[in-house]
């Protein structure tokens, strides 16, 4: 006699904990599931004064809104983006919120197609066949200098500027997002996390415990051996597992790249070559000189045209 499984083609489960070494909670965690469809987002925001959960709860809110309008295609997630940008750095504005800003990770299931878009440091992974893979890459100085080859992932991982990140959300008027797509496929799991996880234990042990439990048991799991390996930071964890996969039979025009089922680079903020490294630091206050500068550029520049011309004209 056949079992029948009663299990909904998504299964999902989410869990954010303040680690133990930090008495607030930074990070923000949202989700909404549909039959066939679901948004998954991560936030990880940083800046004093409780603007980083300020910051983050905005993406998860902002994000989730846009994203649960209307079936989800790479423009509607760029646009969820862009909206949680500008909601944050109105927010940044007020002199007691500078220096706000926030990591958003945010996978978006239209099955069969998933759109993974992220800013900052917090991670989507992908378990598939017994492979684990890293699907978004950090935008941080480690990672940075990892791409170059200057560090090593140890080094990268034990590094005192591991928390530096280079790309937020909300700190600028605009933020890079990166897009990547990809067509699902049955017994595929996700992991989203900000690097309160993914910082303290290896990918070995991450897929380890995606494979061996259900959603619900994995989130509980990974959150406690995060713990009980310092909890340093705090701790946000999205484990989303794919059962049944639906036939598509007429893919939306942006779907035909990712018919061939290898994840693809939908979209880069900008290219990666001229990508401007910012490093990013919330605790120091906007300072005169920062503030000033582009005002005391012109000034000079000004200065010295006219100097330049009357002199010339003498
Ligand atoms: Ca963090």
């Amino acid at each position: 006699m056949a079992a029948t499984l009663d299990v909904a083609p998504i299964e999902a489960a989410a869990l954010t904990h303040p680690g133990r070494k930090r008495t607030t909670n930074q990070d923000a965690i949202g989700e909404k599931v549909w039959a066939h469809s679901g948004v998954f987002v991560v936030a990880d925001g940083m800046g004093g004064h409780r603007t980083g959960e300020l910051a983050s709860k905005l993406a998860v809110k902002n994000i989730l809104d846009v994203l649960s309008e209307t079936e989800a295609s790479p423009n509607l997630v760029i646009e969820a983006f862009e909206e949680a940008n500008d909601a944050i750095y109105s927010a940044g504005q007020r002199p007691e919120s500078r220096g706000m800003g926030t990591t958003a990770t945010a996978l978006a299931l239209s099955l069969p197609y998933a759109l993974i878009a992220h800013v900052g440091d917090s991670r989507a992974y992908l378990l598939r066949d017994g492979v684990f893979s890293q699907l978004t890459q950090d935008h941080s100085w480690v990672a940075e200098r990892m791409r170059q080859g200057l560090l090593t992932p140890s080094e990268a991982r034990n590094h005192r500027w591991r928390n530096v990140i280079t790309n937020a959300l909300g700190s600028f008027p605009e933020a890079r997002v990166d897009l990547i797509g990809l067509k699902v496929r049955p017994g595929d799991r996700y992991l989203i996390c900000s690097d309160g996880l993914s910082g303290v234990l290896e990918d070995q042990v991450l897929q380890e415990v995606l494979e061996d439990a259900s959603p619900q048991e994995a989130v509980e799991r990974l959150v406690k051996l995060a713990n009980e390996w310092g909890g340093p930071d705090n701790i946000s964890v999205i484990v989303v597992a794919v059962h049944e996969v639906p036939e598509q039979t007429s893919p939306p025009p942006w779907a035909l790249p990712l018919e061939s089922g290898e994840p693809i680079i939908l979209a880069l903020g900008q290219e990666e070559s001229t990508v401007e490294t910012r490093v990013f630091e919330p605790k120091r206050p906007k300072g005169f000189w920062n503030r000033w500068r582009d005002l005391i550029f012109l000034l000079v520049y000004v200065s010295l045209l006219l100097y330049v011309l009357f002199f010339y004209h003498k």
